[in-house]
């Protein structure tokens, strides 16, 4: 069988469809297509049994021509250089979307954090953020959680980060990394501000599709973080969520399912699997299921040209970073799918780390009533102009985000130049 593209190339292909569209400098176009900076280490971590292993971790710094380097770190058995490569170019033009004044980089180890103890996990942290070095740092890259990793891995890695700092300006280190626990400087809001962001985005885009949330069906793919909460705040807007898959298994209740008591079972469970309120269904059934909107909220690829044909949607919002292939994108567009692309629909984790940022350079502490009309200001404008672009352009919301990203980021270089 053909191989589609690799995923830094389907990155690259995704941003060019918009260069085509906007004329982007060519030599712009050129810059955007390699990543920066590329930091890989291999590093050693005690394990319990007294025993060394050695573990490969990236850091890859896609352009910093609107601000520091920002992005998240993810643990995973899968993760490779070509993923975070493109994971960190989509955080380029998420931010330039967003309106934030950030670059885009990812970073992840090649772990299953499950397969260690806490105290391994720890030492996997510790030893991570020592290898990256000066290569993170407040004003240069800041990390943040994505899959496999949360709040007390940024605590930790904000920790060793300040240790390896002078005496003198420790205490200036506290945004080296967001998404840290509200104990140690991190920010209301952040932990639901993605899914939070999935409903902003997703409210905005109903119109475009006709679709009227409060008797809307709706099925999520993954209950981490972004599914969890997505699908909280999706429900709190009325529509019914109808299947839900994770890494446990599938489940399937067409009267529907209660977001806030799975939400609760899944805290203790660790996953969705033996849910009472729904049956198990496979995993074939589950993207079968007629819905008004499906939000994949799990990991990349996950919408082939393998299950396109099941899948039957209005409204496809990405909360994961790039679930659909190129290639079922093309098929579900020619259908009339409406697509809210990843790098608007999940940028509501990377606009509450931007605020996060502020809150320690200011040593301030913002209300949540103040976070949530911030990221829902953000966002809202952030649509807008995507619909706008689309228009002018005649063009699909993908191609449009990009084309936003896309020209704030020419603006700047044709500023700034190329030094020296
Ligand atoms: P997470 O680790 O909290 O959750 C991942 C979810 O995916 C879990 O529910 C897991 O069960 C599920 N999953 C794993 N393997 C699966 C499989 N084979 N089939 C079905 N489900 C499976 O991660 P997260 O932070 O919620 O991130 C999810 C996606 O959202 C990723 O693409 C991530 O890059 C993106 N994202 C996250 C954030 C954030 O703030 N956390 C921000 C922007 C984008």
């Amino acid at each position: 069988m053909a191989q589609g593209p690799s995923l830094y190339e389907t990155a690259v292909l995704q941003f060019e469809r918009a260069a085509d569209a906007t004329n982007l400098t060519p030599y712009v176009r050129e810059i955007l297509r390699h990543p920066k900076n590329e930091v890989l280490v291999n590093f050693p971590v005690l394990l319990d049994n007294g025993s060394y292993k050695v573990f490969p971790g990236y850091r890859i710094q896609h352009n910093n021509v609107l601000g520091p380097f920002k992005g998240g770190i993810r643990y995973h058995p899968s993760v490779n250089i070509d993923e975070v490569r493109a994971l960190a170019a989509w955080m380029t033009f998420k931010c330039a979307l967003a309106g934030l004044p950030f670059g885009g980089a990812k970073g992840g180890v090649a772990v299953d954090p499950k397969a260690f103890s806490p105290g391994e996990v720890t030492r996997i942290t510790r030893r991570f953020t020592s290898a990256l070095g000066a290569n993170i740092g407040p004003e240069h890259d800041i990390p943040a959680p994505d899959v496999g990793t949360n709040a007390h891995t940024m605590v930790l890695m904000m920790d060793t980060y300040m240790n390896s700092q002078a005496t003198s300006t420790r205490q200036a280190s506290w945004g080296v990394v967001t998404g840290k626990s509200l104990t140690c400087g991190g920010s209301e809001g952040r932990e639901k501000a993605t899914g939070q962001g999935v409903q902003i985005t997703l409210e905005s885009f109903a119109k475009e599709a006709k679709v009227e949330l409060d008797k809307a069906t709706f099925s999520i793919q993954g209950f981490g973080n972004v599914g969890s909460f997505g699908a909280v705040a999706i429900a709190e807007m009325g529509a019914k969520l109808t299947a839900v898959q994770d890494h446990t298994g599938s489940i399937k209740n067409e009267k529907g399912i209660d977001a806030k008591a799975l939400f609760e079972y899944f805290r203790k469970a660790g996953g969705i699997k033996g849910y009472p309120e729904a049956g198990a269904c496979s995993s074939e059934d589950f993207w079968k299921t007629k819905v008004d909107v499906l939000v994949p909220a799990a990991f990349e690829n996950q919408i082939t040209e393998q299950n396109v044909g099941w899948i039957d949607a209005k409204i496809i919002a990405e909360g994961a970073n790039g679930p659909v292939t190129m290639a079922a994108e093309k098929k579900l567009l020619e259908r009339g799918t409406i697509f809210i692309p990843d790098i608007l629909c999940n940028a509501g984790g990377v606009t509450v780390s931007y605020f996060e940022w502020i809150q320690n350079k200011r040593s301030e502490h913002w209300d949540l009533d103040e976070v949530d009309a911030r990221l829902k200001k953000q966002l809202t404008r952030a649509c807008a102009n995507v619909k706008k672009e689309a228009k002018r352009l005649k063009c699909d919301f993908r191609t449009a985000a990009y084309a936003v990203g896309l020209q704030r980021i020419e603006a700047a270089y044709l500023e700034r130049g190329i030094f020296p």
